[in-house]
């Protein structure tokens, strides 16, 4: 897919009513956000809009409310916690496309910011409904997608409203599709994709785009069980998908045919039971003996997947190595995300399990970026058309 979308800064937004979509998903506890990521990555756009004076209507969806008018879901504290971050307040409507959003809206002075009730409040929003997509659009003068975690989604906030008004991306966005669309489309080589994670039915569709486009794919994580079993090793009771087998063959072979240099773990962690205080050793195979299951890479395969990052151009890299959520099954993953950090290449974390990883093992600020989508990185990496990108104008 190549994206050359307008941004924000192609677009003149000084008096005009913008309406941003942001990616305020954030995780609550009690009421309480334990995790204000996804707020502080918005701020660059919104002080962008601030600093240009534009009146600024930002929406988002949080948790599933399931199409219905849910306070537990209210966008309440994203509202407070944005005016502290911005030092400025952001008024809060009470509804989403109602009496309240439009009376606040319309009363918007340049540079004002207010923040519509969770959009998925309506049942609509999901369905990408033309006459909501309308009405929401009626808001402003001007769409902004900026939430490319829900940018593989054809929803009103996220898709539909671009019909109804001059439609560009935000900095988020920009930043995402420029790394990763130059990662795909002119990587600096070598290009390594690093995949992981619980199955290999999850990223066939990475697979298949990236072993076109790079020098090596190094496999980890449950999804390597499957690859073994398919070479004819033992797995135990690791997961593996039974019926994924000659497919994964045909991966191994499509890798050979084009020269791709594809890597499996040769040693493992592996424990009794999948729990995490379960008894545990290394063995130096492999193949899992029976009434055992693969849950992290050994330390030989630690050392080969290290030593073949040494000299890459790009990496890319989606889904841990194991089961990084325990201490006792994290030390591959860990290896990894330091070799990665180490190793000099463009790199790219997909988001979701690997960028949390990345994240608490300490080595973000090393990743020269951490997508901020996981299905939506996901999406991306397979070079599938991202509705929420697609609608943009193109530059
Ligand atoms: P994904 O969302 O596909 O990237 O998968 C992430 C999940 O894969 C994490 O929750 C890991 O715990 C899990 N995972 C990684 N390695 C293994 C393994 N060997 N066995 C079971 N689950 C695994």
């Amino acid at each position: 897919m190549d994206y050359n979308k307008k941004s924000v800064e192609d677009i003149d937004v000084r008096g005009k009513k913008v309406l941003v979509r942001c990616d305020f998903n954030v995780p609550l506890k009690d009421g309480v956000i334990t995790d204000e990521n996804r707020i502080v990555g918005a701020l660059p756009t919104i002080e962008y809009l601030i600093k240009n004076h534009a009146k600024v209507i930002l929406c988002s969806h949080l948790g599933r409310p399931k199409g219905e008018f849910n306070m537990k879901y209210s966008l309440a504290p994203v509202a407070k916690r944005l005016s502290e971050k911005l030092n400025k307040e952001v008024v809060l409507a009470a509804d989403v496309i109602g009496e309240d959003a439009q009376a606040k809206a319309a009363a918007l002075k340049e540079g004002d910011v207010m923040l519509l009730e969770n959009v998925r409040f309506h049942a609509e929003e999901e369905k990408n409904d033309p006459e909501f997509s309308k009405k929401l659009a009626s808001l402003a003068e001007i769409y902004v997608n900026d939430a490319f975690g829900t940018a593989h989604r054809a929803h009103s906030s996220t898709a539909g409203v671009a019909d109804y008004l001059p439609a560009v991306c935000g900095y988020l966005i920009q930043k995402e599709i420029s790394i990763m669309g130059k990662a795909l489309a002119d990587p600096v080589r070598p290009f390594v994709a690093i995949l992981g994670g619980a199955k290999v039915s999850d990223k066939i569709g990475v697979i298949n785009n990236l072993i076109d486009k790079v020098d090596m794919l190094i496999i980890g994580g449950g999804m390597a069980y499957t690859f073994f079993r398919a070479m004819g090793s033992t797995t135990g009771t690791s997961i593996c998908e039974e019926d994924k087998l000659d497919l994964a063959r045909n991966l191994i072979e499509k890798a050979h045919e084009k020269g791709v240099a594809f890597i499996l773990p040769v040693d493992n962690i592996i424990g009794r039971e999948y729990k995490e205080d379960t008894t545990f050793m290394r063995i130096y195979s492999d193949s899992i003996p029976d009434g055992w299951m693969g849950l992290d890479i050994g330390e030989k395969t630690q050392e080969l997947f290290s030593k073949s990052l040494i000299g890459a151009g790009t990496i890319v890299w989606n889904g841990p190595m194991g089961v990084s959520e325990w201490e006792n099954f994290a030390g591959g993953t860990r290896t990894v995300a330091k070799a990665v950090a180490e190793s000099g290449a463009v790199s790219i974390i997909g988001g979701g399990d690997s960028a949390a990883a990345v994240e608490k093992l300490g080595f973000a600020d090393k990743m020269t970026h951490i997508s901020t989508g996981g299905g939506a990185s996901l999406e991306f990496l397979e070079g599938k058309e991202l509705p929420g990108i697609a609608c943009l104008l193109d530059k």
